[in-house]
C-alpha cells in the first residue's frame, strides 16, 4: 500500500486514454482529514457533520465549538475544497442533543433539511459556524434530503440572512460559498433540472436514493440481499440527473457507497460524473482502479 501511494502521490485521476475524475472524501470528523491528505485526495466530498451533533452529548455544539473543526477542516486542506454537509439529523441517525420521538417512519419523517428549516436557531448557528471559518480555505455548503425547489431556495434564503448578519457584525466571510445539494431521494432527481438552475452543485446519496426507489429500508438485514444500489432504476437516475446539471454547466458528484463500487467506475466516467466521494480508506484503490482503465 505504501509503495502504491508512493506511486499515485500527486498523479492526476485519469483514465489511460485522458479521461478525468476527481476523488475526493467522505469524513465524519477532524480526525478523518490526517487520512484524506495522506491518500493525497481531490477535496472533502461531504463532511458529515451531524456526527458533531452525536459526539456533542446532551447539548447542541456551540458555534463556536463548530467553528473550530470547519476550520481546522478548511486550513488542512489549503486550496482543495471541503463540503461540510449540514446536519442530517434524523431517521437513522439519532442524536442525544435532539429526541425525535413518536414516528412510525423516522426514515420518512422529520429529518435533514426539514429538521434544519423548522429549527432554524439551530441551523442559523451552523451555518454561521461555516461561514465564519470560509476565510480559512476553500468551504462549500450542501443540503440533505431535499425534496422540492421550495426547500432548496428556503435553505438559500437562511444562508442569506446569516451573510447579512455577519456582515452587519464585520465578520469576515467567504462571498462567494458555493452551495450545493444532495440529490437522494427520487424527487430531487426529478427536478434535477430546476435544481440545477438554483443550486452551484450536486452529490448524488446513493445510500438514501436506493433506499427510497426501492422501498427498502438501508438498515433492514432481513431484506440487504435486495437492496441494490446497482438495480436499473438507480442507474437510470444517475444518468438523468449527470445530464440535467451538466445541462446547466454545473458539477455533479457521487458521495454514496456506490461511489467506491469499482465496477462502476468506468461507466461513472462515461456519463461524465466529475466526482467521486469515498471513504479515506478506499480513496487508494480507486485512484489506481481510474489510472489502470483503458
Ligand atoms: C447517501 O444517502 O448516499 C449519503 C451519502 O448520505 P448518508 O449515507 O450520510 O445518508
Ligand atoms: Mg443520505
Amino acid at each position: 500500500k505504501a509503495e502504491t501511494l508512493e506511486r499515485l502521490k500527486g498523479k492526476e485521476n485519469v483514465t489511460q486514454s485522458g479521461q478525468k475524475i476527481d476523488v475526493s472524501a467522505n469524513i465524519t470528523s477532524k480526525e478523518d482529514i490526517e487520512n484524506v491528505i495522506r491518500n493525497d485526495a481531490n477535496g472533502v466530498g461531504m463532511f458529515r457533520s451531524e456526527f458533531i451533533y452525536m459526539e456533542s452529548g446532551s447539548r447542541f455544539p456551540t458555534e463556536d465549538q463548530q467553528f473550530q473543526i470547519y476550520k481546522l477542516a478548511a486550513e488542512s486542506m489549503g486550496t482543495k475544497r471541503v463540503v461540510i454537509r449540514t446536519a442530517d439529523i434524523g431517521g437513522e441517525k439519532a442524536v442525544d442533543c435532539m429526541e425525535i420521538l413518536g414516528e412510525n417512519n423516522p426514515v420518512m419523517g422529520y429529518r435533514g433539511i426539514r429538521v434544519s428549516l423548522d429549527k432554524e436557531e439551530m441551523f442559523k448557528t451552523q451555518l454561521r459556524a461555516i461561514l465564519r471559518a470560509s476565510v480559512y480555505g476553500n468551504l462549500a455548503i450542501m443540503f440533505p434530503m431535499i425534496s422540492s425547489i421550495e426547500e432548496a431556495i428556503a435553505a438559500k434564503n437562511v444562508l442569506e440572512k446569516v451573510k447579512r448578519e455577519l456582515y452587519e457584525e464585520k465578520i469576515a466571510y467567504d462571498e462567494n460559498i458555493q452551495v450545493g445539494v444532495m440529490i437522494e431521494t427520487p424527487a430531487a432527481v426529478m427536478i434535477s433540472g430546476e435544481l440545477a438552475r438554483e443550486m452551484d452543485f450536486f452529490s448524488l446519496g446513493t445510500n438514501d436514493l436506493t433506499q427510497y426507489t426501492l422501498a427498502m429500508d438501508r438498515t433492514n438485514r432481513r431484506i440487504a440481499g435486495y437492496y441494490n444500489p446497482k438495480h436499473p432504476a438507480l442507474i437510470k437516475m444517475i444518468r438523468i440527473v449527470a445530464n440535467n446539471v451538466h445541462l446547466e454547466g454545473k458539477r455533479i458528484s457521487i458521495c454514496g457507497d456506490l461511489a467506491a463500487d469499482l465496477s462502476m467506475t468506468e461507466q461513472f466516467i462515461n456519463m461524465g460524473i466529475d466526482e467521486l466521494s469515498v471513504a479515506p480508506s478506499q480513496i487508494l484503490a480507486l485512484r489506481k482502479h481510474i489510472r489502470e482503465l483503458k
